[in-house]
């Protein structure tokens, strides 16, 4: 089982990397440094996790202990929403770096389709409770983002939350200098995103599964919404292996050739995220856990539903 996925730039993405979102900033680096020392070597962080200072601190403490090099990991971040006017998208990612003690990121992603207006709120609302928005174009932010990758401040450029028609618009961009390298959208076995995953992998990009155990830990949770980790049928897959749900879970994104990004700030789980290289499920299983699909998902960003840019209202 390969432990990385080549990219469209030739790099090698390692296939499970560590999730930083609602990480605390007063835990984060220690959760950093546990899934450096259980083997991780890729970091999934954002601007909007208000976050990086203590992740970067994650990183050098294990570059300073000699324990990893610079070069040994995958470090990620993300454009955030108030920056996608072309001019703001160097600072951003500047911040970013700066923050994180970095010259360099692996991959930066435009976290999503849409622009908000400039502001010091993150997600800028209206009295109507709906994002208020800049009238940017992901294209032109895209033009942005290929500049970053020519004055050496991130080696690849992909997105996040973009949706087939939109991957295909900045693919059909006039001038295209780099295809996205990569696309990160929630996936788990109620969101199993098998067309979208599907017309990535055909046009050479990678796809990465946030939310893979369902983010039970996400601000809006409500009682009744579904639990993958409490799931029945996924707690019995687990059994016949001697595992646990959430691996079971990552696994199963592993098999697809998807990078996964399971977050913790619990050691032991962690680890036990990690340890899902030594177990296969059948296809038998695959398609049994495919057919948990249910279209739920975790993440919807209902706020920014009226945006000329939501992604969700298009089939996949
Ligand atoms: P996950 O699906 O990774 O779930 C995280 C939750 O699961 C936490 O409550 C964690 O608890 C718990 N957990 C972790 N491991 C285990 C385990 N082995 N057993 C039981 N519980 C466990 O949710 P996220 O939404 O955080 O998604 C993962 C990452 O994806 C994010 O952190 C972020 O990096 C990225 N992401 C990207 C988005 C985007 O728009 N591009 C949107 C959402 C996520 P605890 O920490 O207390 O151990």
């Amino acid at each position: 089982m390969a432990t990385s996925v080549k990219l469209n730039t030739c790099a090698e993405m390692p296939i499970v990397g560590l999730g930083t979102w609602k990480s605390p900033p007063g835990k984060v680096a220690e959760a950093v440094k546990a899934a450096i020392a259980a083997g991780y070597r890729h970091i999934d962080g954002a601007y909007v996790y208000q976050n990086e200072t203590e992740v970067g601190q994650g990183i050098h403490a294990m570059i300073k202990d000699g324990v990893v090099k610079r070069e040994d990991l995958f470090v990620v971040s993300k454009l955030w929403c108030t920056f996608h006017d072309k001019a703001a998208v160097k600072g951003a990612c500047q911040k970013t770096l700066s923050d994180l003690q970095l010259d360099q990121l692996d991959l930066y992603l435009v976290h999503w389709p849409m622009g908000f207006q400039a502001s010091s709120e993150l997600i800028p609302l209206g009295s109507d409770g709906l994002t208020l928005n800049d009238d940017t174009s992901f294209v032109d932010t895209w033009e942005a983002m290929e500049e970053l990758v020519d004055c050496g401040l991130v080696k690849a450029i992909g997105v996040s939350n973009f949706n087939q028609q939109q991957i295909e618009a900045i693919l059909n961009k006039p001038g295209l200098k780099y295809k996205p390298a990569n696309n990160q959208i929630e996936c788990h076995p109620y969101l199993t995103q098998e067309k979208l995953i599907s017309y990535c992998h055909s046009k050479g990009i990678s796809v990465t599964a946030y939310s893979p155990l369902g983010s039970p830990d996400r601000p809006w949770a409500k009682p009744d919404d579904p639990s993958l980790l409490e799931d029945p049928n996924i707690k019995a897959i687990a059994r016949k292996h001697n595992k646990t749900s959430a691996q079971v879970l990552i696994r199963f994104q592993i098999q697809r050739n998807v990078i996964v990004i399971p977050k913790s700030i619990t050691p032991q789980r962690i680890q036990e995220n990690f340890q899902v290289f030594d177990f296969k499920l059948s296809d038998e299983e695959m398609n049994t856990i495919l057919g948990f699909n249910r279209s739920f998902r975790a993440c919807p960003m209902q706020w920014a539903a009226k945006h000329k840019d939501y992604p969700f209202n298009a089939e996949y």
